[in-house]
């Protein structure tokens, strides 16, 4: 069999080798801490708060809550994460530096938080002049009852 290496950039990078190289790209190091949170976000169903991060690291990895939260802010600003305010707590992006506004539809019962991107959001366009902010992000949150739990 012979492999040219096109095969490998076909397959799609998992979430953690995703956000590794989001890392670098912007001279993050790959630090303990970092990688542990990564893994428990990584199969997070429902947004975890720091405290909620912290209990599902395993305890050989020393972390404490405000390490948590830096590393929680650094991931926010790359996008690898969002906080997910009707929750309190963070998910993983599931849709990787990809354009347009990255929104949820939140359950009510079981609290699970999908990710959606709304491609035409013109919310922004809406800031009267007046208000002249930069750098302008949003998230979007609905919330209601998910298919499992109707
Ligand atoms: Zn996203
Ligand atoms: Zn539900
Ligand atoms: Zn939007």
């Amino acid at each position: 069999m012979h492999y040219d290496g096109a095969e490998l950039k076909l397959s799609p990078m998992t979430f953690i080798e995703a956000s590794i190289q989001i890392l670098r790209e912007n001279k993050y190091k790959i630090t303990g801490p970092r990688m542990a949170v990564l893994n428990v976000l990584e199969s997070a169903k429902v947004p975890l708060s720091a405290y909620d991060i912290e209990e599902h690291v395993p305890e050989n990895i020393p972390i404490n809550v405000v390490t948590i939260y830096r590393v929680l802010d650094v991931f926010e600003t790359l996008n690898i994460i969002h906080k997910v305010h009707t929750k309190e707590g963070y998910v993983r992006c599931d849709f990787e530096q990809q354009k347009g506004c990255h929104s949820f539809a939140i359950c009510n019962k079981c609290g699970r938080a999908d990710e959606f991107i709304q491609e035409k959001c013109d919310l922004k366009s809406t800031l009267p002049k007046k208000l002249a902010y930069k750098s302008l992000s949003h998230i979007s949150e609905l919330s209601g009852v998910c298919e499992q739990c109707a």
